[in-house]
């Protein structure tokens, strides 16, 4: 099956989720793939995607690409799979990728599967299984006999491989004049560049439990002594006690981070369907009967002020071992 795959830069950097779409496309090819790779000042980036399983990367490297445009991106996806002609096409399902995808089937007539956290080939189809109900079941879904068969891929589920091997065939793609009908105007970012819960492998999060944002700090030092990034419940996002960057959830972000610390978080199902999928989750909570235990890995049963500081300097300490 040949695979072409969407990857995604930041500021001069591609995403760790690209990456690991674009290692899935090579174990599943069994070889090279391609990649496309629309932005500004990017061509620089290209070679770095041999590692990860690029054989061909076209380059969309043009002033109009500095920042996301629907109509330019899918444009220059598009323009890649006329040229390479793939049987599947590989996105990973972050912000950007969501929107991509399903533009870029409807102009080709054909359905995506959004969001697999497992993806094989059977008979030259994609078949893939994705959290349906919130995360509570997984569905097992197929693109049918299309001729194009595109997945998006849950972050942090699939891993990033990089291996040593030659240098991609770099194409540069000549796009028509790209005139987007909704433009971005700027891209504002957060003062403290502070890292991204989508992104991370380690996560701790406060909910509600924490009692009012002057206590973050308790938080805080178990972040920073597990070198995690922080998320929140929407209870505490609403009352106004953290930026909304940070919270995890159905209307949040969705994550599947090693480890996910919960701390003072009841479970409700739509903070479930963003992070029920982490690999292993610790849970404190002082009420037994906490949904969030039915999820756990690890429960601690207690007050959150007394077992943090705890945790935090436990982890200190191991850490100087
Ligand atoms: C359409 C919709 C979308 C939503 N989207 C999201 C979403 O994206 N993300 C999200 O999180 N929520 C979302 N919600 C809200 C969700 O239903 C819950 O209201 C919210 O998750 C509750 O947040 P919480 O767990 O912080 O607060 P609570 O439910 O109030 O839980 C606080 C917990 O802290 C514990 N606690 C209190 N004190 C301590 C202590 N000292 N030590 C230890 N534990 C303590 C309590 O036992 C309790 O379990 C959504 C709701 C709707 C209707």
């Amino acid at each position: 099956m040949k695979f072409l795959v969407f990857v995604e830069q930041r500021d001069g950097k591609i995403r760790k989720a690209s990456l690991e779409a674009l290692s899935l496309a090579r174990k599943l090819s069994g070889g090279p793939v391609a990649a496309v790779l629309p932005g500004k000042g990017v061509t620089a980036l290209a070679k770095d995607l041999a590692r990860y399983g690029a054989g061909t990367v076209y380059v969309a490297d043009r002033d109009e690409l500095a920042l996301y445009s629907t109509k330019g991106y899918v444009g220059a996806l598009a323009a890649a799979a006329e040229k390479e002609k793939p049987d599947a096409v590989l996105l990973a399902a972050t912000a950007m990728g969501k929107d991509v995808a399903p533009r870029f089937a409807a102009r080709r007539g054909v359905s995506a599967l959004a969001d697999v956290m497992e993806l094989r080939v059977e008979a030259g189809r994609l078949v893939g299984s994705r959290p349906v109900y919130s995360g509570k079941a997984r569905a097992e879904v197929d693109c049918g006999d299309s001729a194009l068969q595109i997945a998006t891929t849950r972050p942090n589920v699939f891993p990033a491989e990089a291996q040593e091997g030659p240098e991609p065939k770099i194409e540069t793609l000549e796009l028509g004049p790209i005139q987007p009908r909704a433009k971005v105007l700027r891209v504002e970012t957060p003062e403290s560049r502070e890292l991204d819960v989508a992104e991370a492998d380690v996560i701790v999060s406060g909910g509600r439990g924490i009692k009012g944002p002057e206590n973050w700090p308790v938080i805080r030092d178990l972040q920073e002594a597990l070198g995690a990034a922080l998320g929140a419940s929407r209870a505490v996002v609403d009352a106004g006690w953290i930026d909304h960057q940070h919270q995890v959830g159905q209307t949040g972000k969705v994550v599947s981070p090693t480890l996910y610390v919960a701390c003072g978080i009841s479970g409700a199902i739509q903070h479930l369907a963003g992070m029920g999928t982490s690999k292993v989750i610790v849970a404190i909570n002082k009420d037994p009967d906490a949904p969030i235990f039915k999820v756990a890995t690890y429960g601690v049963v207690g007050d959150l002020f007394q077992i943090v500081p705890e945790f935090a300097k436990a982890v200190r300490a191991a850490k100087a071992e």
